[in-house]
């Protein structure tokens, strides 16, 4: 049985941190044997809410040589930009007669990122931005889309999308399927202040940090504001060094939950073992990533081999998009 096809991508946002790994790199790694993957850079996506792309290009490279020291194979997982198969865009222009602008103001992400980023004139490709990524999935039949719980209303509109396009042009041989969202398990990892984990809140741990910085880093972490004392009984299920833990260290959370609640282990000593739990996943990826960095034309071409193959997908599915609706 053919393996069913995920797309994913991220906005080249630079340097990954941990909440990226585990809200969605992890996710991606573990599921490469299982299906045929394409991991999209979303470059044009960054447009949206910033026009000044004089750092696209190298916070590319960053994330994808994050991508590529986690594990993801670019051989059985291509990688590739977005505005490099300009197929995305001419979809996108398909797609963008195919709903309304009211279903797009009703979408809640939307809204959320309004209020959040104080947006007072939000541009069309804004409003627009589910359809352009209905056209990154659909454009390769992605079937299944691993997101946060918070893109689901995305995966909606994408399906919304298939189906109009099916409806009206392809009833007899649907060209879309629909694509299903596939929640991560561990979906989102509060940066060390306990807020959205965020490099413009400087709050995070980041792939490439050396196990120093990682100690320092958790030092400062925020614990239960309660426990003052090292042997004051704390509540681990109000410490964010706990959720760590549960992630990164999940062997020692009977202890350390009966420790903390006694006031046995004292807050310093338990970010410490995190600080090396954590620093034992990241070591290898380090090691991997320098690879990388004494080889950045390695990263420009895994990018040019990804594209390649996206593209030849990209084509066969705008050919079959055009036969229907315009071949008459
Ligand atoms: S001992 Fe550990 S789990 Fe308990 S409050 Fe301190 S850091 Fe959190």
């Amino acid at each position: 049985m053919p393996k069913k096809r995920i797309l994913s991508g991220m906005r080249p946002t630079g340097k990954l941190h941990l909440g990226n790994y585990v809200g969605a790199l992890e996710n991606w790694i573990n599921l490469q044997d299982e299906y045929e993957n394409y991991h999209l850079v979303a470059d044009y996506h960054v447009l949206t809410t910033d026009l000044d792309t004089t750092d696209i290009f190298n916070n590319t490279i960053e994330m994808v040589m994050d991508w590529l020291a986690a594990g993801l194979d670019p051989v059985k997982s291509p990688m590739f930009r977005q505005s490099q198969i300009k197929e995305h865009a001419e979809l996108f222009l398909i797609f963008s007669m195919l709903i309304t602008k009211a279903r797009l103001e009703r979408n809640p992400t939307l809204k959320e990122q309004v209020r959040d980023l104080n947006i007072e004139n939000l541009v069309y490709g804004h409003l627009g931005y589910p359809v352009l990524q209905a056209a990154d999935i659909l454009l390769y039949k992605g079937e299944v889309v691993p997101v946060g719980e918070d893109q689901l209303p995305h995966i909606e509109i994408t399906r919304e999308i298939a189906r109009k396009f099916n409806m009206q042009y392809s009833s007899d041989k649907p060209i879309f399927v629909e694509p299903e969202g596939k929640i991560t398990n561990f979906a989102r990892l509060p940066g060390l202040d306990g807020q959205r984990m965020s490099k413009s809140v400087g709050n995070t741990i980041l792939l490439s940090d050396k196990p120093d910085v990682v100690t320092q880093k958790l030092r400062k972490a925020v614990t239960d504001p309660q426990k003052l004392r090292k042997n004051d009984p704390g509540r681990p299920e109000v410490c964010l060094v706990f959720t760590y833990h549960k992630k990164f260290n999940p062997s020692e959370i009977p202890s350390i939950e009966t420790d903390c609640r006694s006031g046995v282990l004292g807050c310093v000593d338990c970010k410490m073992k995190c600080a090396s739990k954590i620093n034992l996943i990241l070591e290898p990826i380090l090691e991997k990533r320098k690879t990388y960095e004494n080889n950045i034309e390695s990263v420009k071409e895994i990018l040019i081999e990804g594209e390649k193959k996206a593209r030849s997908v990209a084509q066969q599915t705008m050919s079959e998009v055009h036969n229907k609706m315009l071949m008459g």
